[in-house]
């Protein structure tokens, strides 16, 4: 689902150069809860990056549900990017605009017709278990539930993907544990292929299958996660 192969990025500023991603290659199959841990500044978050493009890798080559989108420009980018959902430790919401209306925001963006976008919106919304919610804003919420918007935004335009980074780092344990719940929802009943970016052990034992682990922009090992009892 997920092909990185050769892939390295360096970022460069006035003190000089750093190599933050350094020749990972990775594959990712369909319907994986996949881990990739690691402490701060190994690199977790620029390849979480990377598979949507949000950075473009110096070297290698991504492929992603059969697309090679370090090759794709324009449209074409655009459109294979919709099938890449992407949340985010501290969710990225629009304060300005309703919980509805965030999730709307891919909608929108694609065109959709409105009373497709109307239904679609309440039908992710009633997924992540927030349709009481529809038309409050943002700032009213919780950590938990505000996370439950973003993934119900990400989800919006039917991704096959979605990378997950540091999604629960913001929320306490028992919110931590809700988030999780959700996001094996999202695995099991839509078939979704998840990627979690987390520094969190326990994230990766609770909920992932596979676990690769970063260090220093290198990816130094790829394992199974044992399968958890009564799951
Ligand atoms: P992690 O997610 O594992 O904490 P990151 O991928 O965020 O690591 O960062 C890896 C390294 O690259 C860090 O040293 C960070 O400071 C650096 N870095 C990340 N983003 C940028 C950027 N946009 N410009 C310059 N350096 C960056
Ligand atoms: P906002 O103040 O967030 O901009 P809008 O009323 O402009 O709210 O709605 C933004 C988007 O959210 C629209 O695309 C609309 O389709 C969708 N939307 C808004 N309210 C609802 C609702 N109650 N049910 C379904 N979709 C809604």
């Amino acid at each position: 689902m997920i092909k990185l192969h050769g892939v390295s990025k360096q970022y460069h500023s006035s003190g000089g150069s750093f190599q933050a991603v350094q020749d990972v290659t990775l594959d990712i199959q369909k319907g994986e809860i996949h881990g990739i841990i690691g402490m701060s500044g190994a690199g977790k978050s620029t390849l979480l990056r990377i598979m949507n493009v949000l950075e473009k890798p110096d070297q290698g080559s991504v492929e992603v549900d059969g697309r090679e989108l370090n090759r794709l420009r324009g449209r074409a980018l655009r459109e294979a990017r919709r099938s890449i959902g992407m949340i985010f430790q501290h969710y990225n919401l629009v304060y300005n605009r309703t919980v509805s209306g965030n999730v709307a925001i891919p909608l929108e963006l694609a065109k959709a017709a409105r009373t497709e976008r109307n239904e679609r919106v309440l039908e992710v919304l009633k997924f992540v278990g927030l349709l009481d919610k529809a038309d409050q804003y943002p700032a009213r919420l919780s950590g938990g539930q505000k996370q439950r918007v973003a993934i119900a935004r990400a989800l919006a335009s039917r991704p096959s993907v979605l990378l997950c980074d540091e999604p629960t780092s913001a929320l306490d344990p028992q919110t931590t544990g809700e988030i999780l719940e959700v996001l094996r929802h999202v695995n099991r009943s839509l078939g979704v292929t998840i990627v979690i970016v987390t520094h969190d052990m326990d994230v990766v034992n609770r909920i992932c299958t596979r676990v690769s682990v970063m260090e220093n922009g290198r990816l130094i090992s790829t394992q199974p996660v044992e399968v958890k009892p009564n799951e």
